[in-house]
């Protein structure tokens, strides 16, 4: 259930972005035409600025993705009308791979080994597109206009339009298993919106408007990407202490909250490894986001984490925390030891308590919690007491 929520929401973002430039293109009739006189202008302004944006930020698959459209885009501009038509044939089937290649590569800086070596496939693929076009082979070209559906996707070719297809299928294969699921939701849209953009090359503007909605979708993924960074931890994906922090400005008049903490993962991390740990403690971090009565869960640091309960005293609290107590402690978590893979069981204490009028800040209550979970670990782990 969380999934098919996350899925959704990650969708419909980018969904929405592209949604909102096709409307103002079917709509065109009621714009003034002046002001698709700057859609281009806007489409190389908002590339430039995801280019900045990627590079600060060290997301360089940005800047290896809007480059080349950039290029596809100049060329359809600038090229002469034959040039032109290789260069639609030759990107509509290249890009898409593109896509999925920088969709699926880890980030690992510019210049880096395999940062160069990205580069180098970009030139490549540059100069060999180029090549095509200023030489024309016929018999490549012959090869590439295979018949494959009975419809006709014209201008753009089958087999761009099965390439498109396998693609979306990986990207999507992705999404439903939930790798980089910011991303590939993202890119999924970006290749939609690719494909409108060619598909609709004789309709006036349409290709400038679907590749404005391309940079915008990468734009505001930047702008998401930004906020994950600072928000959520990076090991298990949970918001960290700064969301915490500010979520807790947010309580009304009565909330609750948790200290929770796992029992003697110090030990597992000497019995099994630090990586293992880790493996551990993503596992762990998943069960406390699926926690039950409209509890928010943080990672608050290390092997610990704080559930806010807005609107729920102690009592009702400690009944959802000590469900996710209770579930955490009788699932087993596989482990991968040397050659076989170990079941595990693994244990939390938590200490829950709600606010009072003396409390002047949340901290104060967190005090509290902690206080009722150091009682906890003392009497013996694996419970909940209230503070
Ligand atoms: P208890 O809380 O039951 O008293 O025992 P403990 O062993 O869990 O005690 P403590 O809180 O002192 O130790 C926390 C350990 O958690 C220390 C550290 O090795 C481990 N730890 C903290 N953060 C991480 C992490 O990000 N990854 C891994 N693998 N281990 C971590
Ligand atoms: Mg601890
Ligand atoms: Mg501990």
């Amino acid at each position: 259930m969380n999934q098919i929520k996350a899925i959704s929401l990650n969708l419909l973002i980018p969904l929405f972005i592209a949604s909102l430039f096709a409307i103002i293109l079917y709509n065109a009739q009621k714009i003034p035409e002046i002001l698709f006189d700057i859609v281009a202008y806007l489409f190389y302004g908002l590339s430039l600025l995801v280019i900045w944006v990627s590079w600060h930020f060290n997301r360089n698959r940005f800047i290896f993705v809007i480059i080349p459209l950039i290029l596809i885009y100049l060329g359809f501009e600038y090229f002469s009308a034959a040039k032109a038509t290789l260069l639609f044939l030759y990107a509509s089937m290249l890009y898409p791979f593109h896509l999925m290649v920088f969709l699926v590569f880890k980030e690992r800086g510019l210049f880096s080994f395999w940062g160069i070596l990205k580069i180098v496939f970009v030139v490549v693929e540059i100069a060999l597109v180029l090549y095509l076009i200023y030489y024309p082979k016929e018999s490549i070209e012959a090869y590439l206009n295979v018949k494959l559906f009975a419809a006709n996707f014209y201008p753009l070719k089958d087999l761009s339009v099965a390439i498109g297809i396998f693609v979306l299928f990986i990207m999507l294969a992705l999404v439903l298993f939930g790798r980089y699921l910011m991303y590939a939701t993202s890119f999924f849209m970006l290749l939609l919106t690719f494909y409108a953009g060619l598909y609709f090359l004789k309709t006036p503007n349409a290709t400038e408007v679907a590749f404005l909605a391309f940079a915008t979708i990468i734009f505001v993924l930047l702008i998401r990407e930004s906020y994950r960074l600072a928000f959520y931890d990076e090991l298990t994906s949970l918001p960290g202490r700064r969301a915490m922090i500010e979520d807790m400005a947010k309580l009304g008049r009565k909330y609750s909250l948790a200290m929770c903490d796992i029992d003697f993962f110090k030990k597992f991390n000497d019995t099994y490894g630090h990586d293992t740990g880790d493996e551990v403690l993503k596992m762990v971090a998943a069960k406390f986001s699926g926690v039950s009565g409209g509890g928010k869960a943080y990672r608050y640091g290390g092997e610990e984490f704080v559930i806010l309960f807005a609107s729920k005293d102690t009592s009702e609290s400690f009944a959802h925390v000590d469900a996710l107590r209770q579930e955490i402690s009788v699932t087993p978590f596989s482990v991968r030891n040397k050659n076989n893979t170990k079941k595990i069981f693994i244990n939390i204490s938590a200490g829950v308590t709600q606010n009072t009028q003396k409390d002047k800040d949340p901290f104060a209550v967190m005090k509290r919690a902690d206080n009722a979970l150091y009682k906890a670990k003392k009497a013996g782990r694996n419970q909940v007491i209230k503070g």
